[in-house]
């Protein structure tokens, strides 16, 4: 029988349920997958990008480790693709190749002042609280009013992890680093901005009403942003989660404020201008100061429009939370615009639009940044039933034997972990939970999950 040996590169979900979903497919050959991972360990941004106070969704980790514990997929950690393999190395070992590689960069906003210190990107702040590897230790918690751009879930978790008291994510696998860290913030204010308004934001309904369960945070909102017009009305009448957005902040609105140490601002119909900056004697620079922006009104249409009234607020740190970017892959179509790899359903695609044969893509690297975890399971299927189908395509290998792969990459001495390292590093991380009354604590150095994983 013909075999399909297939890499997957990123064992984050959609690589995982890509996995999963082609060994139940119906198909006239074998399957042999080999998993590659950059990061030592697998579950991509359900391990680096949920917030730790989400454990129900940190639960769907159990899902996709038995995926990986069926038997049939060989994990390959601490291997990135460009660096210890490339597409060429790819060819002579598999039939094809699925990326999967997900988007973990910032999205830019293009407004003056946003490069001031002091000004970060969501994406790196969310690295950070979840122990990622490549990022830096330390994050500077030394601002008091902090602003976050964004109207949309992980503006929502950023605010959330700024505003909420270290000892209430205690219970969580923070790494120890970051309560340390949040324990001294002296955060008191944070305030989210969003150009549209209530009726036109992108938060899940129960992400937001985690903001009003907060201990000891006030949820501050302003009457002016709630003057609706004919188009908010409609879409709250015909909306169940518009419906729900709206009620969950009319509580609020209702809510006596006032005894809390810390408050949460919700500014609607604000569209970010400028961040302003200051000089700062102690450190000889710049830093971020305040924030401008527009007052914008409903413009009928379920649109806004600016009413050029602007207004300044200071802050001493502003986080960018504008969406995710994905990065190129070495001999891969890019586009630029999107940070995407573009393909026609998951074939990848050239410049030409002609179908580059033997190379696919699923996730966050094919459709873009958006949507949840459970949405990279329709688009693995999709992407599936054309390897499936594609037979006649694929690659022929010269080296398609499962040894070949892994003498390849300790011909270069790249020090891989594997399923067996997953686990160990897994109870070694539980273990150091359990010994303080936690669920779990992060192993967060690259080199100490290496040494764990392979012991
Ligand atoms: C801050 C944040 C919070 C979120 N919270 C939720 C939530 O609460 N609920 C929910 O349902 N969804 C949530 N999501 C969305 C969810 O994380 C995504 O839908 C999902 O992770 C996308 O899956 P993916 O496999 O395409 O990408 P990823 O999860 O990013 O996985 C990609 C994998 O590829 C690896 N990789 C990248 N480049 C290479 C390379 N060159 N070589 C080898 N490996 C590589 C990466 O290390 C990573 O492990 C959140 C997203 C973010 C950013």
């Amino acid at each position: 029988m013909t075999k399909l040996r297939l890499a997957i590169v990123g064992a984050g979900p959609a690589g995982i349920y890509a996995a999963d979903i082609l060994l139940k497919a119906e198909k006239q050959f074998d399957v042999s997958i080999d998993l590659f991972e950059q990061l030592p360990a697998p579950y991509g941004l359900v391990r680096y990008g949920v917030a730790p106070d989400h454990p129900r969704i940190k639960g769907i980790i159990n899902a996709l480790r038995d995926v990986l514990d069926s038997g049939k997929i060989r994990l390959f950690g601490n291997v990135s693709f460009g660096r210890d393999i490339t597409l060429d190395d790819l060819k002579k070992h598999y039939n094809a190749v699925i990326f999967s590689t997900g988007s973990i960069r910032d999205a830019s906003l293009d407004i003056p002042g946003i490069d001031l210190p002091g000004s970060y990107g969501a994406a790196d702040f969310v690295s950070w609280y979840d122990g990622h590897p490549d990022f830096p230790r330390e994050w500077p918690l030394d601002a008091s009013s902090v602003a976050v751009i964004g109207n949309g879930n992980v503006a929502l978790d950023v605010a959330r992890m700024l505003a909420k008291h270290a000892d209430d994510l205690l219970p969580t696998e923070i790494p120890e680093n970051v309560y340390a860290g949040l324990k001294a913030s002296p955060v008191t204010d944070v305030h989210v901005f969003g150009r549209r308004g209530p009726a036109q934001v992108k938060f899940s309904p129960l992400e937001l009403r985690e903001l009003g369960e907060l201990k000891d945070v006030d949820m501050v909102l302003y009457d002016e942003d709630f003057d609706y017009d004919e188009a908010s009305k409609a879409a709250i009448a015909s909306n169940k989660q518009v419906f729900v957005i709206d009620k969950v902040l009319t509580q609020w609105r209702a809510r006596e404020t006032g005894t809390a140490s810390r408050r949460l601002h919700l500014h609607f119909h604000a569209k970010p201008l400028e961040i302003t900056g200051t000089f700062d004697e102690s450190t000889n620079s710049a830093r971020v100061a305040g924030i401008r922006y527009e007052r914008t009104e409903p413009d009928g249409e379920g649109g806004t429009r600016g009413t050029g009234e602007i207004r300044e607020i200071p802050i001493q740190a502003v986080y960018r939370a504008v969406g995710y970017f994905g990065s190129p892959l070495d001999g891969i179509p890019f586009d630029e615009k999107r940070g995407v790899i573009p393909n026609r359903e998951g074939q990848v695609i050239d410049d030409n639009h002609e179908q580059v044969h033997g190379v696919y893509a699923t996730g966050w690297i094919k459709r873009g940044p958006v949507g949840l975890i459970g949405h990279t399971k329709s688009d693995a299927m999709e992407t599936i039933k054309h390897v499936v189908n594609d037979q006649a395509n694929w690659w022929a290998p010269a080296h398609p034997d499962e040894a070949a792969v892994v003498e390849l990459l300790e011909s270069r001495g790249v020090e891989f972990t594997n399923l067996d390292g997953w686990h160990n590093l897994d109870q070694h991380e539980l273990g150091l939970g359990e010994a303080v009354g936690r669920t779990r604590i992060k192993v967060v150095e690259r080199d100490e999950m290496v040494r764990v994983s392979n012991a």
